[in-house]
């Protein structure tokens, strides 16, 4: 990968001379919030939406967030300018800084968060898990109880994500009380045979992922009956389709949950449909 430009302490630096004290809160106590962005053409898609959730975040933690939107919106089009992208994502990261030493308690007032920011290149519209699903495994959702804030505390996403890869899928599913909560790094839909789309409520169990937000708004627009409520691993074994939805896998085909293959087995033809119309939408409101 050619050398890029991040973004570091309200400077733009090429990414090795990038860094972050030892001390910084969001090394030692994964104390630190996130966000990506995607890029299409150039322009970043669901800025608002995911620029309002870091806001709630950082609150949840109090955590300060002293950069406007508008100062937000400028860097991520700063980097995409100097970094040349124009297809992938922008990453976004807000800890509670560097207190100088060691501690559980932490000063609240007169710390100064680090903000970083970079770009990765990533081939989103043409991808092989978009064309063909992927398989999922389930793990046990072993994460915090509010995984509505999106912390950087990612370490049990990832052993659930390789988990599901040893046992031969590309990404874990994760279950709490016999009930699908999410994916590792995306929220878990499907279509039941009467064709009801389901996805699980909002709450401290899953991420408010912005992708969903935007996917049920085009499926209300296709007139397509939605239920927000929690399913069970066996309800997705037999259900029509499955899929996953984020900011950098748009909607994502599932086509086989613990080895049972979803309906056909094949990416699910409603699942294809909103993910053309997620696009395309996207395309339009990019900024
Ligand atoms: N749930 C989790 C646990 C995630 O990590 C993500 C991706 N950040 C999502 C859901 C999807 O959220 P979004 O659509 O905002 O990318």
């Amino acid at each position: 990968m050619t050398q890029r430009t991040v973004y570091i302490d309200n400077n733009y630096v090429a990414e090795q001379d990038a860094k972050v004290s030892i001390f910084d809160r969001g090394f030692l106590f994964a104390d630190g919030v996130y966000e990506v962005c995607s890029v299409l053409g150039g322009k970043l898609v669901d800025f608002e939406g995911h620029m309002r959730r870091l806001r709630r975040s950082a609150a949840e933690l109090e955590l300060p967030l002293p950069w406007a939107d508008e100062a937000l919106l400028e860097i991520h089009r700063e980097l995409v300018r100097r970094n040349d992208l124009a297809e992938g994502l922008v990453y976004l990261q807000l800890t509670r800084g560097n207190p100088g030493d060691r501690d559980f308690d932490f000063p609240s007032a007169d710390l100064t968060p680090t903000l970083v920011l970079f770009t990765q290149a990533k081939p989103l519209l043409e991808s092989r898990s978009g064309r063909e699903g992927i398989r999922v495994a389930t793990q046990p959702d072993w994460r915090w109880a509010r995984r509505d804030i999106k912390t950087v505390q990612l370490l049990y996403p990832s052993m659930a994500k390789m988990a599901a890869k040893a046992a031969g899928a590309d990404d874990a599913w994760m279950v709490e009380a016999g009930k699908v909560t999410e994916g590792a790094s995306n929220n878990a839909w499907m279509l039941t045979w009467e064709g009801v789309l389901v996805t699980r409520e909002l709450s401290s169990a899953i991420l408010p992922g912005i992708t969903r937000a935007a996917v049920m708004a085009i499926a209300e627009a296709l007139s397509l009956d939605i239920e927000e409520r929690a399913f069970s691993v066996e309800e997705a074994k037999q259900a029509r389709e499955c899929f996953v939805t984020s900011a950098t896998s748009f909607v994502t085909p599932v086509i086989a949950v613990d080895g049972v293959p979803i309906g056909d087995g094949v990416p699910g033809e409603v699942a294809l449909r909103l993910r053309a119309a997620y696009i395309e939408e996207s395309r339009r409101r990019a900024v």
